[in-house]
């Protein structure tokens, strides 16, 4: 794939993305965003491309381009893999100036050689960078020679970071995808009920609390894309009979033509709740439309809701009323609404922010006549926000945390960054000990105590000293000493209230 004005264009465009869409039509279309010199974007589409394929774990991932291309992304988020780790070694070029003058295509194919040579991978994904497509390196000549030479699949991903934000990023991932994977391998034997995940990235082995239940109900998943995957089962995607998008809109390029070219159609659905688990496994029974299949899938939803109501019953009695800020991008901004929902927490204010029109339709709906939403989320806007509607929690990315802090409320990080697994039933469980851990948290009560330096000539810090002249030294110690060994009450372990 040639990566041209055009071809940017038509990705930029995508017919698929409610940004596009004439009801959806805005001034703040995320995948639209034209890069700003000296402002940091959040990632760039070099960065957005890595992120939807270096998950293919079997597969290495060479970035050709300066080394600090490849630290601004990797290893940042926590996909996971249940076999080969080739993906979580980071390889680059590391061009120098002598490469920038005299061109880095010997240093490319040197680069391929070695890995092909020192790691048999499956398959070498290379990756352009504004450098190495500025000096004007042919991607394509070289990896065409290399995969010849060395019989192994080696596939250009062009998308140098000056294109356009990460959003396009992940889009011009999917094209690679469809250019060069795709359609390359047949599978030894298809079922009537294959599907692929196209979005799902594998984040803490969230698809592992998923996979099993497609499995009970007779639901082959055939191709990841790309949440651990292997390499050729992305080969042998176009066999599938149903794309299920989840919750990321990120590849919906790749589902749309996946659809033209393959006849695959495709739906998109969220893992995160019990109410959008349900519904996505009976939509996609539904989308089959197998009487069988949707008997079998409303026993397991029946049985796995009963097992999860009773496991759940401890945690609600904890988390019932609590009332929560959501400062997530995308999808993100419903589906955990849904799923703190199930949990009888409130949510009181979520972010718009790279959400399509559908989703803040979703939002408006789940947050109910009073829920605030939050467009650009400052650390200023959401300290009003905490404030305004006495929040006990707030939920978001990890640099976020500090805003938290500041306000003095529980912190739970629902990004990529995250080290725990909410998606599925499963995943359920694993949100509300979360949550109850950070709400019920003894460090609260201190951090909300005032600091020693704060309390006033002859104010008790605990709120229960008799009060002195508290401007000797002698005082000051016994303050702090006091502070510190403030008794606050222990959450009870949550073993023995669930079981769980
Ligand atoms: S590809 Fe360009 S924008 Fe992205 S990290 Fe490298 S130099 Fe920076």
């Amino acid at each position: 794939m040639k990566l041209t004005r055009g071809k940017i264009t038509e990705l930029v465009n995508e017919p698929g993305c409610e940004h596009n869409s004439k009801e959806g039509q805005s001034n703040k279309k995320a995948c639209k965003q034209q890069a700003q010199p000296g402002a940091a974007q959040g990632g760039c589409a070099f960065d957005g491309a890595s992120i939807a394929l270096v998950p293919i774990t079997d597969a290495a991932h060479l970035v050709h381009g300066p080394i600090a291309c490849s630290g601004n992304s990797w290893g940042s988020r926590g996909s996971l893999s249940s076999g080969p780790v080739t993906y979580k070694t980071g390889f680059t070029t590391d061009l120098s100036e002598n490469d920038i003058i005299f061109g880095g295509e010997k240093r490319l194919y040197k680069a391929i050689a070695q890995i092909v040579k020192n790691h048999q991978p499956a398959a070498v994904f290379v990756y352009s960078t504004c450098v190495t497509a500025l000096i004007g390196d042919d991607l394509d000549a070289v990896c065409q020679a290399a995969a010849k030479k060395y019989g192994t699949p080696i596939i250009p991903v062009h998308a140098a970071g000056f294109v356009g934000s990460k959003n396009l990023g992940n889009r011009l991932a999917g094209e690679a995808l469809l250019d060069h994977v795709v359609g390359t391998a047949e599978p030894e034997y298809t079922t009537p009920f294959d599907i692929n995940l196209i979005g799902e990235y594998n984040i803490a082995g969230e698809m592992w609390n998923v996979l099993p239940l497609f499995e009970k109900v007779g639901i082959r998943v055939l191709a990841k894309i790309t949440g651990d995957a292997r390499y050729q089962e992305v080969c042998q995607a176009h066999r599938a009979k149903l794309n299920v998008m989840i919750c990321s809109k990120a590849l919906i390029n790749m589902a749309r033509k996946m659809e033209e070219q393959y006849d695959i159609p495709f739906i998109e659905e969220s893992f995160y709740g019990i109410d959008d688990m349900n519904r996505c496994l009976r939509n996609i029974a539904e989308k089959f439309g197998d009487a069988e299949l949707k008997q079998r899938v409303e026993k397991l939803i029946a049985s796995e809701n009963a097992a999860l109501d009773q496991k759940l019953a401890p945690y609600r009695a904890r988390l019932g009323g609590k009332r929560v800020v959501l400062y997530t991008g995308g999808v993100k901004s419903w589906s955990i609404i849904s799923a703190a929902k199930d949990l009888g927490i409130d949510v009181v204010a979520t972010s718009t922010k790279k959400s399509t029109e559908e989703d803040k339709a979703r939002i408006k709906k789940l947050l109910g006549k009073d829920g605030i939403t939050i467009e650009k989320g400052s650390p200023q806007e959401l300290l009003k926000v905490i404030e305004q509607t006495g929040a006990d929690l707030l939920i978001a990315g990890g640099r976020n945390q500090y805003t938290a802090l500041k306000a003095r409320i529980p912190f739970l990080d629902i990004n990529q960054e995250r080290h725990h697994a909410y998606a599925g039933y499963e995943g359920m469980i694993e949100m509300a000990k979360e949550l109850e851990e950070a709400l019920y948290s003894p460090i609260w009560q201190q951090v909300r105590c005032s600091a020693p330096w704060e309390v006033g000539i002859g104010e008790p810090i605990a709120g229960n000293r008799e009060q002195g002249t508290g401007n000797s030294d002698q005082e000051i110690a016994n303050s702090e000493k006091e502070l510190i060994g403030t008794v606050v009450p222990v959450a009870e372990p949550i073993a023995e209230i669930g079981g769980v």
